[in-house]
């Protein structure tokens, strides 16, 4: 699911602020409301997150400050910009308000052009910092995922495994005598190659939360979380299958007339709390050396290949 207009949460206890800055906003943004401090938490950190937060200062029980400080201490909700909103129009609130970490200070009564050109202004720069963002997670040539992405993602799902147990798969691939390919066809074509790979390697990946990358040159990663060595083999075969059934012309390969993959798996599972994990990266890379030196175009684990 995805929405095409940008979202802005207002929280204010003043149900008539709210409604003035909705119907301001409405037409330009998805608009979420709070009337009270304690159920921002809640929203912010739900899909769609806001990507803007107008907060009022002066509520009953929790303030704006203490909201601010809270948002401004989660990473879940650290980069969501905050506006103050408010009547409050002194300097020092002003300079309380800035140093909590929210980019503007908006005073009521509001005079709504400005409110919305800043606004716009602050929603445009979100924008941007979501596709830089977005960007520093790809790779330039291929768009997958890229090595800084796999190695947050890994260590997350490592994390998960170790607190709560369960089982986690790893693929390690690499394209066969691809320095051949580029040799003798051209960097270009090469990188024709790499990207037509790339595609079918992501074609065959279907569940949300499995992550292809590209973890450096010709080698490719894939992050199976709850997936056990049958799942993971499953994957595998599949991006094996699906690489030669692209059927890229490679005369220049000893295995085949046409690139292939060598595939490493490895797979843990684990109890909950368990002290060290082992090296499942080492292990999925040792699987994959062993299928180059087993012969390439071939799936192993550390036990056993099959082409
Ligand atoms: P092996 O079967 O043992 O994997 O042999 P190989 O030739 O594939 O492996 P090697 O590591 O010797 O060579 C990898 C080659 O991949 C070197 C380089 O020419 C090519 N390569 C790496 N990154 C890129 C890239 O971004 N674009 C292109 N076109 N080629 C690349
Ligand atoms: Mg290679
Ligand atoms: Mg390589």
């Amino acid at each position: 699911m995805s929405y095409d207009k940008q979202t802005i949460l207002i929280v204010d206890d003043v149900a008539t602020d709210i409604q003035m800055l909705a119907n301001a906003l409405q037409e330009d943004y998805r608009i979420l409301v709070a009337l009270k401090g304690e159920a921002v938490m809640e929203i912010a950190t739900a899909y769609p997150k806001p990507d803007l937060i107008l907060l009022d200062i002066m509520m009953p029980e929790v303030d704006g400050y203490t909201i601010c400080k809270q948002l401004k201490s989660n990473p879940e909700t650290m980069s969501i910009p905050v506006v103050f909103v408010t009547a409050l129009h002194k300097n020092d609130d002003q300079e309380r308000g800035l140093n909590l970490g929210a980019v503007d200070y908006i005073t009521k009564p509001f005079h709504l052009p400005i409110v919305k050109a800043r606004i716009r202004n602050h929603m445009l720069l979100k924008l941007k910092t979501d596709q830089l963002e977005e960007l520093s997670h790809l790779d330039g040539l291929t768009g997958v995922a890229n090595r800084r992405h796999f190695d947050e993602m890994f260590s997350k799902e490592q994390g998960r495994l170790h607190r709560l147990g369960g089982c986690l798969s790893l693929i390690m691939l690499d394209i066969d005598y691809f320095k051949l390919f580029n040799d003798n066809y051209g960097h270009g074509t090469g990188d024709a190659c790499l990207i037509d790979v790339a595609k079918a390697l992501s074609g065959i990946i279907k569940r949300p939360t499995d992550v292809v990358a590209r973890y450096g040159g010709e080698e490719f990663v894939v992050i199976l979380p709850d997936t056990d060595l049958d799942g993971a083999m499953q994957v595998a075969q599949g991006l094996h299958d699906e690489v030669n059934r692209l059927a890229i012309e490679h005369s220049f390969s000893p295995v085949a007339p046409h690139i292939t993959i060598s595939l490493g798996v490895a797979s843990l599972t684990a109890e909950p709390g368990i002290e060290t994990l082992p090296d499942l990266l080492k292990q999925a890379d040792d699987a994959l050396y062993q299928a180059k030196e087993t012969g390439r175009n071939r799936i192993c684990t550390l036990e056993t290949c099959r082409t």
